[in-house]
């Protein structure tokens, strides 16, 4: 079955909204786990973290639901979030997290690594985010991936793993799904919202246009962009996090 372009999606029956059953709450960290059917496939999490200076912050990761089970793109801030988002996943889709894979040493993508280890599902990262993490106050994951600058994929089911150096952080990783033309672009893509670039303390902000380039090439069919932080759009979301980065280098 084709999907319908990002512009129709969240009007489409198929596009259910539903919430993970952790108590309600005043508290930002409290807000509840929320799901989205994006594609076939693939399932948006979204957890919430309180900032004094920003209020509730949400933080994007994926399910990508295949056969019997499903692969983790990314934990939510807490342990607790992680734990509502693997019970989801085997309550209520009913395709239990075998794999998960993090998309860069920072809190809001591994925060919740020790939720996933402790129910022995297979950790992954990159060499250099299993070492930010440890640097970082994290749980690393207990698995190294190993991938050079623009070059290879890492091919795990449905989802496509591509380092394409440093932006958002220094090792940043996309996730593409190309069976429903999804690209998962985390933090290195900002969303439409977007004013700036967001936290640049670990960014490569002078290769951060070029790795929008590499996503670019190596993925050239891209119906839906899932940014890490807003509202999943289409591929112009890359065209519009390049003129952020260009903004913010001038
Ligand atoms: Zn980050």
């Amino acid at each position: 079955m084709k999907f319908p372009p990002i512009r129709f999606l969240f009007t489409a029956a198929f596009c259910v909204t539903t919430a993970s059953q952790a108590p309600a709450s005043d508290s930002a960290d409290m807000i509840p786990v929320e799901f989205k059917q994006l594609s076939e496939s693939v399932w948006m999490h979204t957890s919430y973290k309180h900032y004094e200076k920003f209020g509730p912050v949400p933080a994007n990761g994926l399910i990508v639901a295949e056969g019997t089970q499903s692969i983790l793109i990314d934990s939510g801030w807490t342990d607790a979030q992680t734990d509502a988002i693997l019970d989801w996943a085997r309550d209520d889709l009913k395709q239990p997290v075998t794999r998960a894979y993090f998309t860069h040493a920072h809190l809001d993508k591994m925060g919740g690594v020790g939720a996933v280890k402790s129910r022995d599902i297979e950790t992954y990262a990159l060499e250099l985010s299993n070492e930010l993490a440890l640097a970082n106050g994290l749980q690393p994951a207990e698995n190294d991936i190993h991938l050079s600058v623009g070059q290879d994929v890492l091919s795990v089911g449905l989802v496509d793993l591509f380092f394409p150096g440093g932006a958002h952080s220094h090792d940043n990783l996309v996730a593409y799904v190309a069976k429903d033309s999804l690209l998962y672009g985390g933090c290195m893509v900002r969303s439409a919202a977007s004013k700036r670039l967001g936290n640049t303390q670990d960014a490569d902000v002078l290769h951060w246009d070029t790795a929008i380039g590499l996503v670019k090439q190596r993925f050239p069919q891209v119906d839906i962009v899932v940014p890490g932080h807003g509202a999943p759009a289409g591929p112009e979301l890359l065209e519009r996090t390049q003129v952020l980065v260009k903004r913010h280098v001038d």
